[in-house]
């Protein structure tokens, strides 16, 4: 692949993900938005802001810069700095007590576990991962190890480290194909039921395939989900980004649209949709104005660039 077209799929994966997060965020907890009342929003507001969700974001990919790779007490120390420095971001009762956990001497591995017994399955973890999707979109086997192991410092479930990791495959695979070739929805499909072994995400995925030619939003919430959990929002992304391949616009748009964890469904399926079709698929009038950009698309510039010397 073009080195210009990788390097825009990188952009793309990050700034897809704060831009998702931004125009989702006004509408957590809503039934269903219409796609016309998001834009509506977007426009009237100056600088499109994320939340937590990107916040995490860019706390991952920081420490993956820093470490060139995964090192588990550093990344947990950035999310709580970043956290410090920026606690309105809208983060969940999770994180803080978590970090409280591990400035107490827990270890970054052991925190989460001690705060929710089994470990929490909700989709903190996923809606963070696109720096582990793209550096690692060459290696499927060290993209999971990581995916799990980020996951861990926050949601330890293996459902919701398992949600981690294929919506970090998803974005692999988006960065493997060539943006101008047509994408074939099953065949995607298909390459994340190799990768994903738990049956209630195989049981989700082939829920999507029954629903590629359907645009009925209610159906498509009540089979997939918009909620908290991971396994009720990364297949509704990975969903919206199938059913609407072609355009990040209206990928993003029929996320949010769905209502519930609007933020991060958004987030998650912008993820995906530009890793596919690169930062340039991203309308001007919603990239100019997210809040950061250039931050991060310098952390996605350094992020290819180690990943091209690996
Ligand atoms: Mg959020």
């Amino acid at each position: 692949m073009d080195k210009e077209v990788l390097k825009s799929k990188f952009l793309g994966s990050l700034v897809g993900t704060g831009v998702g997060d931004a125009l989702g965020a006004r509408f957590e907890g809503w039934h269903m938005v219409e796609p016309r009342a998001i834009e509506a929003v977007a426009e009237g507001q100056e600088v499109l802001a994320y939340t937590d969700d990107t916040h995490m974001m860019i706390g991952t990919a920081e420490s993956l810069v820093r470490n060139e790779g995964f090192d588990g007490e550093h990344m947990a120390r950035t999310f709580m700095q970043n956290y410090n420095r920026e606690p309105w971001r809208g983060y969940g009762p999770g994180p803080p007590r978590i970090f409280r956990l591990i400035k107490a001497g827990e270890a970054w591995d052991k925190a989460a576990e001690r705060l929710y017994h089994g470990g929490s399955y909700g989709n903190g973890s996923a809606m963070r991962i696109a720096p582990v999707g793209i550096l690692y979109h060459d290696d499927s086997a060290k993209l999971r190890e990581v995916a799990y192991n980020s996951s861990q410092i926050t949601h330890s479930h293996e459902l919701g480290k398992e949600g981690a990791a294929l919506q970090a495959y998803a974005i692999a695979l988006a960065v493997h194909l060539e943006p101008s070739a047509v994408l074939d929805p099953k065949e995607f499909l298909a390459r994340l039921g190799e990768f994903i072994h738990h049956e209630v995400y195989k049981q989700k995925l082939a829920k999507i395939e029954m629903l590629l030619n359907k645009t009925d939003r209610a159906k498509v919430v009540a089979e997939l989900g918009n909620g908290i959990e991971a396994f009720n929002s990364v297949p509704t992304a990975v969903y919206s980004f199938l059913s609407h391949s072609r355009s990040f616009e209206e990928a993003v748009l029929f996320a949010v649209s769905l209502g519930g964890d609007t933020d991060t469904i958004g987030a998650m399926t912008g993820a995906i949709s530009g890793a596919y079709l690169g930062v340039n698929s991203i309308p001007d009038k919603w990239r100019t104005k997210l809040e950061n950009r250039l931050y991060i698309e310098e952390l996605a510039d350094k992020l290819y660039e180690s990943g091209v010397q690996k």
